[in-house]
């Protein structure tokens, strides 16, 4: 039996008439950009997340960049954010001219430590960007608490939390506002490049709602040096059909994570922990191993699927050489990126699937 990493047919298929019925209305009204099907889909969102707003942009990198811009965030700023993510974090950073600054991660749940924070405060800080990094909630509540008490914002890197909870409350509307992407592969994803910003906040709003469609506060009257950042209207159509199943993806994630759990109980310390009560969403199943080369070979030649989520933490890659970061700089981001395997995740694991990769997982050496 062979197992894909993830199955989009899967989940397209079950929905192909109602897509394709969203994607026709868009080009029936030529609201390509934009548009009726972006207005609804971002009033959805906001809803599902808990915040007044919701603001559809080109892609994740262009949400976070438009949000770190609205917190004022430019050259000679400084933002931190955690040194296990993927590299879009420190891009988004990096676009507005600001220094990103790398703190280390947990050890239990791979997200920001709130404990190295405040060493990296400087009068240069203006926002904390903390990320849920496979779908885990970072551990918001010390962060917002060491935020207030230094006057910073803070922003939310949701690209892999769709639906995630933390202690109750929807992932991005825990900061001041967040970032998702719609990736196709990220837990709700468009069939193309899409994000959004989501926030309760007016004037971040308004600034941010400007700024995604070239600075305009009136046609061709440009208030602020803005960007082509808008959200395609065939993207906003499908994203408001998946979103109504959403909940029930989730579900499905969490069904198959409860699922590896079970079959994998012995292999303890390296299955994914949390802290805090919250609904993780398995964007990613991050499992820990000791010799990943072996054991990523034995589930290669078992057609099992399996990714490494990320190979190089953000202050070791060879664009960022210029942080000035040697190795040890952030040892359990480190660590991670040394030990770190994906297992096939997507909502529609069957359980003869989920026993498939056990038996392979279990059998297999460098654990
Ligand atoms: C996917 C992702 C992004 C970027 O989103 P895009 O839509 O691909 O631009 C940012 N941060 C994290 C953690 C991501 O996983």
């Amino acid at each position: 039996m062979k197992i894909p990493f993830l199955d989009l047919q899967a989940q397209y298929q079950p929905l192909r008439a109602e897509i394709g019925e969203a994607i026709q209305k868009v080009l029936d009204t030529s609201s390509y950009i934009l548009g009726p099907s972006v207005l609804a889909f971002e009033k959805d969102f906001a809803a599902a997340c808990g915040t007044t707003e919701a603001i559809g942009v080109n892609s994740g990198t262009t949400a976070l960049q438009l949000a770190l811009l609205a917190a004022g965030v430019g050259p000679g700023s400084e933002v931190i954010l955690p040194a296990m993510t993927f590299i879009a974090t420190a891009s988004a950073v990096d676009y507005t001219g600001a220094q990103s600054v790398p703190v280390d991660v947990d050890p239990v749940t791979y997200t920001m430590d709130p404990a190295a924070i405040e060493a990296a405060i400087t009068e240069r800080t203006k926002v904390i960007m903390p990320v849920h990094l496979y779908g885990q909630p970072a551990d918001m509540d010390p962060i917002l608490e060491i935020a207030r008490r230094h006057g910073l914002v803070v922003i939310e890197d949701a690209a892999q939390a769709h639906a995630a909870t933390y202690k109750g409350r929807p992932c991005g509307s825990l900061g001041d506002m967040a970032g998702f992407s719609f990736y196709p592969g990220k837990n709700l994803g468009a069939y193309g490049e899409g994000g959004a910003i989501t926030t309760s906040n007016p004037e971040f709003t308004q600034t941010i709602r400007t700024l995604r469609d070239w600075g305009q506060t009136e046609r061709y009257h440009h208030a602020l040096r803005g960007f082509n950042a808008r959200m395609d209207g065939i993207q906003g159509g499908v994203l408001g059909v998946k979103l109504k199943h959403l909940a029930a993806w989730t579900r499905g994630r969490q069904r198959a994570a409860e699922g590896y759990g079970q079959r994998l109980a012995g292999l303890a310390d390296g299955l994914p922990q949390s802290r805090v009560a919250g609904d993780h969403v398995f964007h990613i199943y991050a499992l820990m191993v000791s010799d990943r080369t072996a054991f990523m070979a034995h589930l290669i030649k078992n057609e099992v699927a399996c990714a490494i989520h990320y190979p190089v933490p953000v202050h070791l890659q060879p664009c960022f050489a210029g942080w000035g970061y040697a190795p040890g700089a952030f040892p359990v981001a480190e660590s991670i990126a040394q030990r770190e395997v994906s297992l096939p995740m997507f909502p529609e694991l069957t359980d003869a699937q989920l026993d498939r990769v056990a038996e392979v997982v279990l059998n297999a050496p460098g654990l």
